[in-house]
This record gives C-alpha cells, sequence and structure tokens, in this order.
C-alpha cells in the first residue's frame, strides 16, 4: 500500500479501532447501550438510561483529566478528544465540521464505544482523535476561520505541516490545496517561482540564526511524502542536493534540530538517498556542461563570429575563467547561469549579438533544466503533477 493509500486509510482504520458500530440503531437517536463488552444488539430504552447515567457519572470523573482546548464553543454539540500526548477536548458543532470532511461525517454519526467512559462530556456526545491535539486545534480553527500560513518563522511550516497532514487525512480537500498552494510558493513548479524563491532568500533577514527559507528541504521532501504531495518534490530535491550527503545522515543541520510537534522526520528514506544521488550528480553535470561546452564554445568561436582575440572572445573567455572560480559543489546551477547571463548582458564585454544571443540560448538551457528536474525525481513532467 502507497503512503497516499496509507494515508486514506487510516481515518477509517481509526474508527474500527475505536468505534463500535450499530447495524441496525441511528446511532445519535439510540445509543445502545450495554454494561457488558458485547454492544452489537439493540438495548431497550430502560436500560439505556440506566447507561447514559452510569457512563455520566463515570465521564466526570475521567473529564479531571481532560483539558479543554482551543476552540471551545459554548453552544457546540460534539466534543472531539485526543488520545495522543494528552487528552485535550474540543467543543464544536457537528454540521460545520460535517459539512467539510466525509470522514468527520462518518464518524460523526458514529457512537463512540459504549464501554468507553469518555464517551460523553458535559452532556455531548464524544469523539476520539488519534492525533496531536496542537494539530487538532489548528485544524479546527482553518476549518472555522480559515488558515494563518505565513513563511517567515520556522514555526510557519510546522504549523502548515500539522495542517496538511490532517486535511489529507481527513479528506478536507480545499484546505490541502491552500496548503499546497502555499508551499509552492517556496518550493515551486515553474521556473519564475524558483528565481522569485532566491532573490528572497538572499534579500530575507535571518531569523534565530536561520536563513531563509525557514525550514529544512529534508523536511520539506518529508512532508511531500507523507502527504503525497508530488508537486513540490522536484522542487525540494533540488535544493536538498545543496546540502552535503554526509550533513543530512547526520542530520544535526540547526535547521533539522528544531523542536516542533508537528515536525517531519528528519531521516532521509533510502530511496531518497539515491534520488538525491541522482540530483547531486545531475546538478553537477549541468554546471560542467554549461562552462566547458555551452561557455567555452563562445570563447572560443563566438556566435557573431567575430575572428582573432576579438572583444567578444576575450569577453566569453574572461566569463569563463569567473565560472570556474566562482563554482562550488553547493552550486545552484539555474542561479548560477542566471548571474552569468547578468555578466554578459550588463558587463559590456561582448558585442549587442553574442550578448542577446548568450542571452537567450541560457535563458532555453535554463528553462530546459527546470523542465527535467521532475525525471530526475523519477516524477511525470510538471504538468501532470498535482
Ligand atoms: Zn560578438
Amino acid at each position: 500500500m502507497g503512503s497516499w493509500e496509507k494515508s486514506l486509510a487510516d481515518p477509517y482504520k481509526v474508527g474500527q479501532a475505536d468505534t463500535t458500530y450499530f447495524a441496525h440503531t441511528s446511532p445519535m437517536e439510540t445509543p445502545a447501550a450495554s454494561t457488558s463488552t458485547s454492544v452489537s444488539q439493540p438495548i431497550n430504552p430502560g436500560e439505556m438510561a440506566k447507561f447514559v447515567e452510569r457512563v455520566n457519572r463515570l465521564s466526570i470523573g475521567k473529564s479531571q483529566n481532560i483539558r479543554k482546548g482551543e476552540p471551545w464553543f459554548e453552544d457546540g454539540n460534539i466534543v472531539l478528544i485526543t488520545t495522543r500526548e494528552d487528552s485535550t477536548a474540543f467543543r464544536v458543532h457537528r454540521g460545520v465540521l460535517s459539512r467539510q470532511s466525509e470522514i468527520f461525517n462518518d464518524m460523526f454519526q458514529m457512537p463512540q464505544s459504549l464501554t468507553d467512559v469518555t464517551a460523553t462530556y458535559e452532556g455531548c456526545l464524544v469523539v476520539n482523535m488519534h492525533d496531536l491535539p496542537s494539530e487538532l486545534s489548528n485544524l479546527i480553527k482553518a476549518l472555522y476561520d480559515g488558515p494563518t500560513f505565513s513563511n517567515n518563522h520556522p514555526n510557519g511550516f510546522f504549523y502548515l505541516a500539522g495542517i496538511l497532514r490532517l486535511a489529507t487525512k481527513y479528506f478536507i480537500e480545499h484546505l490541502r490545496q491552500s496548503c499546497i498552494q502555499y508551499l509552492r510558493q517556496t518550493w515551486p513548479s515553474t521556473l519564475k517561482g524558483h528565481d522569485d524563491m532566491v532573490e528572497l532568500a538572499l534579500s530575507s533577514p535571518t531569523v534565530n540564526d536561520l536563513t531563509f527559507p525557514y525550514v529544512h528541504p529534508l523536511h520539506v521532501l518529508n512532508l511531500a511524502r507523507e502527504n503525497n504531495v508530488n508537486s513540490i518534490i522536484p522542487s525540494a530535491l533540488y535544493f536538498l542536493s545543496l546540502y552535503s550527503l554526509s550533513g543530512i545522515l547526520h542530520a544535526d543541520h540547526p535547521k533539522l534540530l528544531l523542536e516542533h510537534p508537528s515536525k517531519p522526520s528528519s531521516m532521509l528514506s533510502p530511496s531518497d538517498v539515491m534520488l538525491y544521488s541522482l540530483m547531486y550528480q545531475h546538478r553537477l553535470q549541468i554546471m560542467e556542461n554549461f562552462i566547458r561546452e555551452f561557455c567555452e564554445s563562445r570563447a572560443t568561436q563566438p556566435k557573431c563570429g567575430a575572428p582573432g582575440m576579438s572583444l567578444c572572445r576575450k569577453g566569453f573567455t574572461k566569463l569563463v575563467s569567473q565560472l570556474y572560480r566562482s563554482c562550488y559543489l553547493r552550486t545552484g546551477p539555474l542561479h548560477f547561469i542566471l548571474q552569468a547571463i547578468h555578466k554578459i548582458n550588463h558587463g559590456g564585454v561582448v558585442c549587442e549579438f553574442c550578448s542577446l544571443e548568450f542571452f537567450q540560448s541560457a535563458e532555453r538551457l535554463r528553462q530546459e533544466i527546470w523542465d527535467e528536474l521532475p525525471t530526475v525525481a523519477q516524477l511525470p513532467p510538471w504538468n501532470r503533477l498535482d
């Protein structure tokens, strides 16, 4: 089962594990009850009343260990209680959440196990949620008020990670798409998006000694894998390939050491070690081809056909020399080529014809490199990525 199928299956799995289904009754109208562990038979109203009293009594005791979370609507009619980390309760409106998610709708139709002492809380039906309290809190707030994404602080990414995780799990497609659209601003699917992101990275201030983007591409990659968001994977892999493999495997980069409950895994999976290596090699190959073939061919024989040691030959020879000196293992070729274009176009070192020809050819090359990234990541082309 792939990660996408698995994530889809989870909500149902949770429901089956924690909810006793009643085949012949409408759960909300007739929450059949029994003090035995078998609850598959309908119960008469007298026994039902005794059960409700028992559950209410028990739930009062239990509720002392339950923390009221945010949001908590006094007029809410259903209480979601997390079972991970600590028990946090959220009083919400069943109809509001049900209309956003078919999974919620199904879950709220089913009474929780009637042997569960938390079956009611302040008179409301309780639904147990196997989610982190902070992530569930943020999801509910996003459903009521809209998400509040931000990329100017490390926590902005972790907030989005929690929303994306639960939006995927509970099939809340519009919220999932909002997360993906926001992620694409920093982990783009277009060349222009890439250039804008690099410009932003170069002009953004450090936050807590971290540079923009304030998240490690490994976390982005793992979040994408976890939630089957393929469209950000080529970009995340490209930027990840700017880091050394040993550094990634040690997972000791300050961005990977950040603590947050919604932090994705800091481990590079074996299949992504392979893709990282392919991307790393691909990137270095691009650099070599660009300097040795693309630029040196112009230094040897300028496109304008200038003979001898003309201006254009000298100009391109100087460029090649500069490129060799400024090329490092961690250089991103897309920005590197852009810098070369600026050097030629604004340096006045070649003729106008060569300048224009270099600009057009180098931009075409950059677009080809960009278009090829999904293939290196072993994914379909950009226009077929979700
Ligand atoms: Zn020329």
